[in-house]
């Protein structure tokens, strides 16, 4: 192990409690999104622990082991402005806290995050002057070309800073799947807090843990999601920072989030929906540990259904391959033990996949015409959550007597 690329905490992430309980043990993988050539796959990949803790104080689920961040997002590849659905998701996005809070127009919206400026366009459609931060090199400058300024770097107490002096305070900032990939959640609340006005709100999306949870969702846990969110442990993280969660809304996106409104003061009005959350939370014993480590019995129940399948059809001289290569099906690879000896290959849609190998494991991508002229009698559909869309893209495939098979939430073969 290669301590310089990673550490570990013995502390909550959003409590500072040392009351952390192990509640899951995962397979250690290489980070979710190191697709390798050819080249690199004699030298084997470094492995990092993928290890689930609860907070005993305020019921935080987290990781402890922390890869260090460059490592996992200096060279993204994710593109945000690529999916159609998270494009009508971010349009929606700005539309909907422009109509409910109206943010001050004489000030800016920053997006920590910001990737290809995806939402930002639409705040600057509506009249807003925008800032995006983000940590990828390569994704700033796009988003730089196509006019939504961007300061490339990672967004902390040092940036805020420079931001203020330059720019003065921001109306809004955004947060999209990067609370739940940020170890210093303290410090990137600070310099959040530092840079809004007093009536300035914070809004942010996170996968929800009870989806997590109630759909078995366990392969959205790797390197670069280090928290699992739900609103009772938000509540009193944001209460000691002298910020109010006034609400939170459910999202369909990544199988299940949450986006969380913070206004930068103390003792504001909430509304019913954090209460609601709350309820739920606690009919589901999300303020006992013994829930997530009962949480490793479904996981072994999916994986035994699926591995007993799996060796049925290898038995019968069948061939498997991949449909679909996103980060968690590192996660579901490792954790389901789908490695070369089950899956030929893994087609993938996304061009900067294609030709690459698989992390740790190194199966190879190819483009998804190569179903055709390699013949696999079964797809292991990786991508689950997108398994309606890819069977209904390759009727052929089924056409000419070809199978796929859905690994979660519950397994499938049609
Ligand atoms: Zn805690």
């Amino acid at each position: 192990m290669n301590l310089k690329d990673y550490k570990t905490r013995f502390n909550c992430r959003l409590c500072n409690s040392s009351n952390l309980i192990s509640v899951l043990k995962l397979e250690s993988t290489p980070p979710a999104n190191a697709f390798v050539t050819k080249e690199e796959c004699i030298k084997e990949q470094e492995k990092y622990p993928l290890k689930l803790f609860f907070c005993n104080n305020c019921n935080h689920v987290q990781l402890t082991d922390v890869v260090d961040p460059s490592e996992l997002f200096s060279n993204y590849v994710y593109v945000s402005g690529t999916s159609p659905v998270f494009v009508n998701h971010f349009k929606n996005y700005a539309k909907t806290i422009i109509k409910d809070y109206s943010p001050d127009l004489n000030k800016y919206v920053l997006d920590i995050g910001s990737n290809d400026g995806t939402l930002l366009k639409f705040f600057k459609k509506m009249g807003y002057k925008v800032i995006g931060v983000d940590p990828a090199e390569e994704i700033s400058k796009k988003a730089n070309e196509d006019g939504i300024f961007t300061l490339n770097g990672f967004f902390d107490l040092e940036m805020a800073e420079k931001i203020k002096d330059k720019y003065s305070n921001a109306s809004l900032i955004t947060a999209n799947n990067v609370f739940a990939h940020c170890d210093d959640l303290s410090g990137i609340t600070d310099a959040v807090s530092k840079l809004l006005t007093p009536e300035g709100l914070f809004v942010f999306e996170v996968s929800y843990l009870v989806d997590v949870y109630q759909k078995t969702l366990f392969d959205t846990i790797y390197h670069e999601h280090l928290s699992y969110h739900s609103v009772t442990p938000l509540i009193k993280f944001f209460e000691n920072k002298g910020m109010t969660l006034i609400d939170v809304l459910k999202m369909n996106t990544h199988g299940g989030s949450i986006r969380c409104v913070i206004k930068n003061t103390s003792n504001a009005e909430v509304k019913k929906s954090v209460e609601n959350f709350v309820n739920l939370e606690k009919s589901l014993a999300f303020h006992e540990s013994n829930t997530f480590i009962k949480f490793s019995n479904k996981i072994e129940e999916r994986k035994k259904e699926l591995c007993d399948l799996l060796k049925k059809i290898k038995a019968d001289k069948k061939s498997i391959a991949g449909f679909g290569a996103p980060a968690k099906a590192t996660t579901l690879m490792y954790e389901f033990g789908l490695n070369n000896d089950i899956l030929d290959f893994i087609v993938d849609d996304s061009p900067l996949k294609q030709g690459l190998f698989s992390p740790g494991l190194n199966i190879p991508v190819f483009s998804s015409s190569q179903i055709e002229t390699l013949k696999p009698d079964y797809l292991l559909i990786l991508a689950w959550n997108f398994a309606d869309s890819i069977i209904k893209n390759n009727q052929k495939f089924i056409e000419s007597g070809g199978k796929f098979i859905i690994p979660l939430p519950k397994l499938e073969v049609i």
